[in-house]
């Protein structure tokens, strides 16, 4: 078969871009090696519970932002969206919650009563960085490709921000922490573990700009889906298909096929079939796998091989529970994130300190009646859930182990669970592996440190010029929203909407 466009993988990026490019009348097949797509989006059942892998918060989905412009070109309805009031809360370790949400008095409030001993300083740097931040999200509307847009584009950009311009061009350069002085160690902490959880790493290494677009999007509303982001594939799928486009599912790629000049003419399956396009390929997989598998270590530039190297991404450690309709409602908040240490004087540490718990809303509980799905995310370092095993009881055992920590943490942290939850999975990078392939089972795009962000962000573009990725290893970064917008970029790159 030959197709115009070839995706390969099904995970939000993929599909968000064979829908667009399908109802824009290009031929699309996209092949998915699971047997449901989704990757990181898609939700699993286990005892009459649907869990979602994701922290069920989700960003852009007001009039007019991202997710609004793709549906709207879409030949099916986008999925039940509801705000989070608030959008999530970080809970400190001397027991204070900081509730993060679009009311801006209540933020306020909140943080003088968190941080009395910076108060001033702290509401001075999330006042710096608020108008950055919009005038950030005016830009991605306009030219959703920045990253690669044309210095005059570009400028053009920096003179209708005429007032923030000079903030902007020397806020490219500069970490979060340069912009935190004068407030207290706390503080840091506080902003530290949002960044973990929006950027994937802390203050000191994060690129200042890609913070606050990070930190604002709690400030500017966060939803929940109906039937969470596994919602979203259903649409996405259904699109595809509405508009004439294939979705293969169970069809692993093995590697790309090039042709004379480097291009690419198509690409082989595990099966042995080869499907043949006459446009482009598309690739879903991380940037490492882009590289590593479909394109194979011996076509990869050198230069490009440098650089995977040096971008670091994490693994996850979840836990999915079923929880009490009653220990659910006594949280402050459906989405709480929780630092157990300040750490004072010490290197922030993601692993230990820091998980996201998510309950699904009571409005859609996705459990039997009375009972919430709640899935719960920490941060592991992937590689040594690869190592050191010498059969799968080594694994378990690992798993076991990260299993009675969690576990501690999170009662520690939220009493008001009390008896009220009950475990019944878990996932290590391992299991994201099996699911998704993502190397090493490292999820969550890179961190938005100044080596990968900005003019060095990770592009859509590749060594192969018909070859495109998308994803959250690539220019915007992680989160559906920011997939989204990487899949917009490559589907207006390979044909624009008429
Ligand atoms: C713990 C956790 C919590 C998160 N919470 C949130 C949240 O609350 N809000 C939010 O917005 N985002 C959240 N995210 C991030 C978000 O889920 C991901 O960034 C997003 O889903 C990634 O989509 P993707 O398209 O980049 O790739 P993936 O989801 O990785 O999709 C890639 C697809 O390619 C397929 N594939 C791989 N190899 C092959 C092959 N050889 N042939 C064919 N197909 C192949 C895979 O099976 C997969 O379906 C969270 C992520 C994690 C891990």
């Amino acid at each position: 078969m030959s197709y115009e466009v070839v995706v390969v993988g099904g995970g939000i990026g993929g599909l968000t871009t064979a829908a667009l490019l399908a109802a824009r009348g290009v031929s699309v097949c996209l092949l998915e090696r699971e047997r449901e797509a989704g990757g990181c989006a898609a939700a699993f059942g286990h005892s009459g519970h649907t869990f979602e892998t994701g922290a069920g918060l989700y960003a852009s989905w007001q009039p007019g932002e991202i997710h609004e412009r793709v549906f709207d070109e879409l030949p099916v309805e986008a999925p039940q969206v509801r705000r989070l009031s608030p959008s999530y809360v970080v809970r400190l370790p001397d027991g204070t919650d900081v509730r993060v949400g679009a009311n801006g008095e209540e933020f306020a409030a909140g943080l003088r009563a968190a941080f009395p001993e910076c108060a001033e300083a702290a509401l001075r740097f999330y006042g710096e960085m608020t108008p950055l931040a919009e005038a950030l999200h005016r830009a991605a509307a306009r030219v959703p490709a920045l990253a690669t847009a044309p210095r005059f584009q570009r400028l053009k950009l920096l003179a209708a921000e005429a007032r923030l311009s000079q903030s902007i061009l020397s806020g490219l350069g500069q970490t979060a922490a340069r912009h935190l002085s004068g407030t207290s160690a706390r503080f840091r902490r506080f902003i530290d573990a949002q960044l973990q959880i929006f950027a994937q790493t802390p203050s000191d290494s994060a690129a200042y700009l890609y913070a606050a677009v990070a930190l604002s999007q709690g400030r500017r509303g966060m939803y929940a889906i109906r039937g969470g982001a596994a919602a979203l594939v259903a649409a996405l799928v259904e699109s595809i298909r509405l508009s004439g486009g294939t979705v293969r599912l169970d069809a692993p790629v093995l590697r790309l096929a090039d042709g004379p000049g480097g291009v690419a003419v198509g690409v082989s399956l595990l099966s042995g079939e080869v499907v043949e396009v006459t446009r482009a390929v598309v690739s879903n997989l991380t940037v490492w796998d882009t590289y590593g598998k479909l394109l194979g270590s011996e076509r990869t530039p050198p230069e490009a091989r440098a650089r995977l190297k040096r971008l670091r991404g994490w693994g996850a450690y979840q836990i999915f529970l079923s929880a009490d309709e009653e220990a659910a409602r006594r949280l402050p908040s459906d989405q709480v994130l929780s630092l157990a240490d300040w750490q004072e004087g010490a290197d922030f540490d993601a692993e230990r300190l820091l998980f996201m718990f998510s309950a699904a809303p009571e409005w859609d509980a996705r459990a039997p009646a009375g009972k919430r799905a709640v899935t719960v995310s920490t941060f592991t370092d992937a590689a040594q859930w690869f190592t050191f095993h010498e059969d799968e009881t080594g694994h378990e055992e690992q798993d076991r182990r990260a299993l009675a920590e969690c576990w501690e943490r999170m009662h520690a942290a939220l009493p008001e669970l009390g008896a009220g939850v009950e475990v019944l999975e878990t996932a290590t990078p391992r299991v994201f592996y099996e699911r998704t392939r993502r190397r090493l089972g490292m999820v969550g795009g890179v961190g938005q440190t100044l080596e990968a962000f900005g003019p060095n962000s990770v592009t859509h573009r590749t060594s192969l010029p018909n070859l495109y990725m998308v994803g959250d290893t690539t220019f915007p970064g992680h989160g559906v929203a920011a997939v989204t917008q990487s899949a917009l970029i490559v589907a207006d790159e390979i044909c624009r909407r008429r």
